[in-house]
């Protein structure tokens, strides 16, 4: 043993730790589903590893997570005989923000308690919520394959320091000890620990053991402490989850499950668990959250994660990217193959033919989900639409295969309201057209009130016949690519001819000839007047109210994408 070196936190790490601590205490329990979670991947890492190098393994094959305490000492242990850390990961991973994630909630954060608190509850806390019961945490980690003397040993008492030792004789593995604060005693109580895991671990597929109970015997007091030869108890089902018959799962192990795998402390909104076979086979339990992460998570396609790739029950990447189109980066879960080779690189993923398989597979799964949600429960799949869909429209431009799916799960503000809520689906529309329609009409404009104030609308609107309102910014490059739906044609009301002859009364057209013949004098005027402004005067009926209005040839770029444009400089 050295004398162990002080070393500080990264800045960053002491105000998450104060924010986790005032912000998660009403939760408090959850350090310990947090802290199994870690086990669970350390476990999960080794045994990735041990693919390419059985001997990482070997010597203690059985990988597991143990929970023990002392009442004496007032600790609490959970240790892992998983991967284990380095003296420089224990740095890494323990003493800085290691995780993206995190320093981006750092960037979200306003200073305001109550918002905060908030924000924290949408993201996983991980190792430092153990800090809302611990006064001092001690960790002991040996990094499998490093020689046992260059275990490791972390200390702190998470005011701004820790402590960094070499120890010489480590199992392998990572232990961490929790000194617990003196009204947090309740997690030294076994029973209390047993519930605490049935309801937030049971679905890890290692087994979580406990010090066998001794009987009830109230001299048998001690029964959690350490002794030489110690029975253990497993308590979870010690099963991957997704390997379990559907029958046998409640709603509430894949809630946990699911808050394991997304770091998402609110329930998942829906989730579809099958098992595939036929040319290959796998199973597939995907999960659609109920709530976007918050903005800064959000924004980029870049980081995506929750979705893990399995072969044969080992865990070996997250691979979202591979396995979904980007415009469904909001679903977590797990793909478990039996049929890919367990040596591959993200590279072959990107081109192996199983995967694209799986990826279709995978994509039509959750579309056939959102549309059952749609077709059972109308308000949970507008709270879906609310929070995702503008994501989901990127699936329109690009993914081909299902255009005529997505476009189905599309939904708009419509003139058939005076709400600026998406509620309107493209089947509500056709059901309501009028006799003679052929199209289905929409506007895009900058923002709903513009839209709707359009006097393009105007004709359209006398005639009764509903528009489309589309004024979010992603929806004129997203209609580009939907020209049709169900047979019907999408017409935008700015560009070429809406055909209202079709659906005006006949009497209408003798009227109309005399007014453009009373017209045609204005209108000569008007074109020398604008001749290098416009292409074209004519006369319209599209309008009842208003004097004039600017229309596109057909084939035109949208007024409002030309605007888009020119604000970027072109
Ligand atoms: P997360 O698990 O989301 O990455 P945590 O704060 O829970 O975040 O943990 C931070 C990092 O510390 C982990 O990513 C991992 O690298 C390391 N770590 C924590 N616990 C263990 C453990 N029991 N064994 C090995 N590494 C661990
Ligand atoms: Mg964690």
């Amino acid at each position: 043993t050295t004398t162990p070196e002080t070393h500080k936190f990264q800045a960053e790490v002491q105000q998450v730790l104060q924010l986790v601590i005032h912000s998660l205490y009403s939760h408090k329990e959850i350090f310990l589903r947090e802290l199994i979670s870690n086990a669970s991947d350390a476990c999960d890492k080794l045994r990735f590893a041990a693919i390419g190098n059985p001997a990482l393994s070997q010597d203690d094959a059985e990988l597991r997570i143990e929970i023990s305490f002392d009442k004496e000492a007032h600790t609490l242990s959970i240790r892992d005989n998983g991967i284990g850390m380095s003296r420089d990961e224990v740095i890494e991973n323990i003493g800085t923000i290691a995780r993206s994630g995190t320093r981006r909630f750092l960037e979200q954060l306003s200073g305001d308690q109550r918002k905060d608190a908030q924000l924290i509850g949408q993201f996983g806390v991980g190792f430092y919520s153990a800090f809302i019961v611990a006064d001092k945490i001690t960790l002991t980690t040996r990094r499998a394959g490093d020689a046992a003397d260059s275990g490791v040993r972390w200390e702190s008492t998470g005011t701004g320091e820790y402590t960094l030792e070499t120890l010489e004789s480590v199992a392998r593995g990572t232990t961490v000890v929790l000194h617990l604060k003196d009204e947090e005693l309740e997690f030294l109580q076994p029973w209390r620990l047993r519930e605490l895991i049935s309801k937030y671990s049971d679905h890890i597929g290692f087994p979580i053991r406990m010090p066998k109970e001794i009987g009830h015997d109230e001299t048998e007091a001690n029964e959690g402490e350490e002794k030489l030869a110690l029975e253990w108890d497993t308590v979870n089902h010690a099963s991957a989850l997704w390997t379990r018959p559907k029958s046998e799962l409640k709603d509430e192990d894949y809630q946990a499950f699911y808050k394991h795998i997304s770091h998402d402390f609110n329930d998942p909104l829906a989730w579809a668990h099958n098992r595939v076979e036929g040319n290959q086979s796998y199973t597939s339990l995907l999960f659609v959250p109920s709530k976007a992460p918050m903005d800064a998570m959000w924004s980029g396609r870049e980081e995506r994660k929750g979705l893990k790739l399995y072969i044969r029950r080992v865990f070996i990447m997250d691979a979202s990217e591979q396995l979904l189109p980007a415009y469904l980066r909001f679903v977590s879960g797990v793909i478990d193959s039996d049929d890919l080779p367990l040596n591959v690189s993200r590279e072959i993923l990107q081109q192996n033919k199983l995967v694209a398989q799986i990826k279709s597979g995978a994509s039509k799964r959750v579309l056939d989900l959102l549309e059952k949600i749609s077709n059972d429960d109308k308000d949970k799949y507008q709270g879906f639409w609310n929070e995702f869909g503008n994501v989901l429209k990127e699936g329109v431009a690009e993914d081909f295969a299902n255009k005529d799916k997505l476009a189905k799960l599309l939904r708009f503000a419509s003139t058939s309201s005076e709400d600026k809520a998406q509620t309107v689906s493209l089947d509500d529309y056709i059901g309501r057209m009028k006799p003679g329609q052929e199209a289905i009409y929409y506007i895009t404009a900058d923002s709903w009130l513009a839209a709707r104030n359009s006097p393009q609308l105007e004709a359209l609107k006398a005639r009764g016949v509903e528009v489309l309102l589309l004024v979010d910014r992603i929806d004129e490059w997203m209609i580009g690519y939907l020209n049709e739906y169900a047979g019907k044609k999408l017409k935008s009301v700015a560009k070429g001819d809406i055909e209202i002859d079709k659906l005006a009364d006949a009497g209408d057209s003798e009227k109309r000839k005399e007014a453009e013949k009373a017209a045609e004098g204005l209108l000569g005027k008007l074109k020398t007047l604008l001749a290098d402004k416009v292409r074209d005067v004519r006369v319209s009926h599209r309008l009842t109210e208003s004097p004039s209005c600017l229309v596109l040839d057909e084939h035109d770029m949208a007024a409002h994408m030309q605007r888009l444009l020119k604000q970027a400089g072109h």
